[in-house]
């Protein structure tokens, strides 16, 4: 990797590590319907972190996990969340801008539009996984902010015509959540206002990942559900939160979709 690039992706780490840090609070504080702006504080004594506790990841690592004051444990999901976070936004801007000659021909909107959808998916991940909830604080204006950045992609890329997958993209994804909420009533209300978010961003690469990223979901849920049953005797209706193999699935698409499409129409002789 050329000097200039190691120093991109670099940034970009440090950035997704900020912006990790900042997704800790709003995982925290959403559900609660706190405020965003008041100061950190441990959520055993109170106590206000200083500047240096702020650190993501590394003040975690220095104060091994316990709270300065009343040595209380914080929880592993603030630097995981914060790694995690800073592995995505390093590895988007690896895969997205770095391969491009001249940065300046590089699609940042698409990297912007591709960081936002990680952010916004961290933290309803765990949010769903805590709470099986979807705020519709977090899913609302994602439409927005998603849809004005993937039509701005297109819109650089000379591609007008492609904003009408997007449209597409979001229609197919919410219809077919829609339909199968009313059909078997399993599917929550949160599931398929998420559907139409995800659906812009398979729409945005076309067709074949729009159907692959939404029957994704079903398989891997299918799968999990089909180990809780197998190795953990969970009965067959014990309640599993569906927007993370939403999640999972959108990215599995968005990242190995052209290759697994190409491998599909392979095999069946298209
Ligand atoms: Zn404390």
């Amino acid at each position: 990797m050329a000097p200039l690039n190691a120093l991109i992706v670099t940034i970009a780490f440090v950035f997704g590590a900020i912006i990790g840090s900042f997704l800790n609070v709003l995982i925290l504080r959403i559900p609660a319907d706190k405020s965003l702006l008041n100061d950190s504080t441990c959520s055993n004594c109170g106590n206000k972190l200083g500047a240096f506790e702020n650190v993501p990841i590394i003040s975690w690592i220095f104060l091994r996990g316990k709270c300065r004051n009343c040595k209380a444990k914080i929880s592993a999901q603030y630097p995981l969340v914060e790694l995690f976070s800073a592995l995505a936004f390093g590895f988007t801007t690896w895969i997205l801008v770095v391969p491009v000659e001249d940065t300046a021909g590089a699609d940042w909107t698409l990297l912007i539009a591709i960081d936002y959808l990680i952010s916004v998916s961290i933290v309803l991940f765990v949010i769903d996984v805590r709470e099986k909830l979807l705020p519709d604080s977090v899913v609302f204006p994602s439409y927005f902010v998603a849809g004005a950045f993937l039509i701005a992609s297109k819109l650089i890329a000379g591609d007008p015509a492609g904003i009408l997958w997007i449209i597409i993209g979001a229609a197919i994804s919410f219809s077919f959540y829609l339909l199968l909420a009313l059909v078997s009533g399993s599917i929550g209300g949160g599931d398929i206002k998420l559907a139409g978010v995800l659906g812009m961003y398979l729409g945005f690469f076309g067709l074949g990942h729009v159907i692959l990223g939404t029957i994704g979901a079903f398989i891997l849920g299918g799968i999990f559900a089909l180990g809780l049953v197998l190795f953990k005797g969970a009965k067959r209706k014990s309640e599993v939160p569906f927007g993370p193999w939403m999640l999972l699935s959108t990215f599995l698409t968005l990242l190995f979709g052209r290759q697994i499409i190409a491998w599909y129409i392979a095999l069946i002789g298209l």
